[in-house]
C-alpha cells in the first residue's frame, strides 16, 4: 500500500476500533489541452497525477472520518463540509439503483484543496471505488466516474463536466487520456515524460477564482448563442468557414472553441509520435487562444507562460478554467528550480502571491489497495 492508503487504514482502525475491510484510492489531475470545450461537446486530454485522496472503509456504523480535517461527521445528513462528497456518492450510486449498506469511512488526502487539481474528484472516486468493492456492486470505471459527476452535480451542487471523474477513474500510467465528452469514449494516449526527460510543472498562481463562476457561466451562455446562430446543437459541430457568420463576443468564444478541439486531436498525434515540440507549440497556442479569443487568462498565468517561454519550455498553458488557479508547462527533468526562483522573484515584483510548484509525472487512476 502507499504510504497514503497506509495513512487512512491507520486513522479508520484508531478511531473505529477495528481495521477496515478495503482500501481505495483515486488521483487529482490536470488538463493537457482542451479547455472549455467539455461543455461544447467535445475533447479534452487530461492525466492523473501523483497527489491521491485514500479511503479505509468497514461494514457498519455511519460515520465518516477525516485524518486531514481531524472530524468524525454523519454519513447521513448534508452540512456543505467535505462529508458531502462520500454522501453524494452513496445518494447517486442509489439515484442509479445501485443500493449500499452502512459503512464507515476514513479519509486522507494530499491533493491540494480547491487548486484547480480537483480534489473534489479524487475523494468521489476513491469512495465510489471503495464501495464497489465492499458492497461488490461490480460497477464498470466509467458508470462509476458518471456516478461520481452525477454526485457533484446534483448534490453538492457543482456543475462540473466528466473529465475530472474520468481522469481519476479512467487514466493509465504514462498516459494521457483523450475524452470525447460527447460520447464519452476515452481512450489512453502515450505520454513517456521521462524518457523524453521532461517533466510537467505546474504553477497554482494562488489567485482564487473568486469572478470564476460568473465567467464561467457567462462564457457557457455565449457558446449556446453561438451554438444557436449557426443552427448547431453545439459548438463542436461547428466548423471553421461557418464562424465567419458570427460576430463580437460570439465570434471570439467560438473560435477558441472550435480551434481548441482541433489543437486537442493535433496534440494526440504530436504525443504518438513522442513529438513533444509540436505538443508544446500546440499547448502555447492553446493559452493564447484562451487569453485573447475566449478572455479567461489573468496576468499571473500570462507571466508564468511568458516566463516558461523564455526559458525555453517546450510548452506551456493554463489549465482549468481560467479566472486564476494553476497554469503548467513542460520543462526538462532536473532543471525547473532556476525558472521556478525566476518566476517567484517576477512575482513577487510585480505584486502577485507567492505562487505554488508542483511536479508530476502521469500515474493510474484509482485502485483498490486492499
Ligand atoms: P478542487 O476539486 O479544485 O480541489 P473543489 O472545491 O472542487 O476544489 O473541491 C475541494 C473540496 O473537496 C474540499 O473543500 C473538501 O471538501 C473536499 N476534499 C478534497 N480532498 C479532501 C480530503 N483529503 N479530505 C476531505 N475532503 C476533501
Ligand atoms: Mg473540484
Amino acid at each position: 500500500m502507499r504510504a497514503l492508503e497506509e495513512k487512512a487504514a491507520a486513522a479508520y482502525t484508531e478511531k473505529f476500533g477495528d481495521p477496515p475491510d478495503t482500501v481505495a484510492s483515486a488521483p487529482g489531475r490536470i488538463n493537457l489541452i482542451g479547455e472549455h470545450t467539455d461543455y461544447n461537446g467535445g475533447f479534452v486530454l487530461p492525466c492523473a497525477i501523483d497527489r491521491r485522496v485514500a479511503v479505509a472503509v468497514g461494514r457498519s456504523g455511519n460515520e465518516l472520518y477525516s485524518a486531514d480535517f481531524g472530524e468524525t461527521r454523519s454519513l447521513t445528513e448534508k452540512d456543505s463540509s467535505w462529508a458531502d462528497y462520500p454522501r453524494a456518492v452513496v445518494w447517486a450510486m442509489g439515484e442509479a439503483g445501485h443500493r449500499t449498506e452502512p459503512f464507515r469511512a476514513a479519509f486522507a488526502g494530499n491533493v491540494p484543496l480547491g487548486s484547480g487539481l480537483s480534489s473534489s474528484a479524487a475523494i468521489e472516486a476513491a469512495t465510489a471505488l471503495a464501495l464497489d468493492s465492499l458492497f461488490g456492486l461490480g460497477l464498470k470505471r466509467k458508470e462509476l466516474a458518471v456516478i461520481c459527476q452525477k454526485a457533484e452535480n446534483g448534490f453538492v451542487g457543482v456543475n462540473s463536466g466528466i473529465m475530472d471523474q474520468y481522469a481519476s477513474l479512467l487514466c493509465e500510467a504514462g498516459a494521457a487520456l483523450l475524452v470525447d465528452c460527447r460520447s464519452l469514449e476515452a481512450e489512453p494516449v502515450p505520454l513517456d515524460l521521462e524518457s523524453a526527460g521532461l517533466t510537467l510543472l505546474v504553477c497554482d498562481t494562488r489567485v482564487e477564482r473568486g469572478l470564476a463562476d460568473t465567467g464561467y457561466n457567462q462564457r457557457r451562455e455565449e457558446c449556446e448563442r453561438a451554438a444557436k446562430t449557426l443552427g448547431v446543437g453545439e459548438l463542436r459541430d461547428a466548423r471553421d468557414e461557418d464562424l465567419d457568420r458570427l460576430s463580437g463576443v460570439e465570434e471570439k468564444r467560438a473560435r477558441h472553441v472550435v480551434s481548441e478541439n482541433v489543437r486537442v486531436l493535433d496534440a494526440v498525434d504530436a504525443l504518438r509520435e513522442e513529438d513533444f515540440e509540436r505538443f508544446g507549440r500546440l499547448m502555447y497556442a492553446s493559452h493564447a487562444s484562451l487569453r485573447d479569443g475566449y478572455e479567461v487568462s489573468i496576468p499571473e498565468l500570462d507571466t508564468f507562460v511568458a516566463l516558461a517561454e523564455e526559458a525555453g519550455a517546450p510548452g506551456a498553458r493554463l489549465t482549468g478554467a481560467g479566472f486564476g488557479g494553476c497554469a503548467i508547462a513542460l520543462f526538462r527533468t532536473g532543471e525547473t528550480g532556476a525558472l521556478c526562483r525566476k518566476i517567484e522573484t517576477v512575482f513577487a515584483d510585480r505584486g502577485f502571491n507567492k505562487p505554488d510548484f508542483y511536479e508530476f509525472v502521469p500515474v493510474a487512476g484509482a485502485e483498490v489497495a486492499r
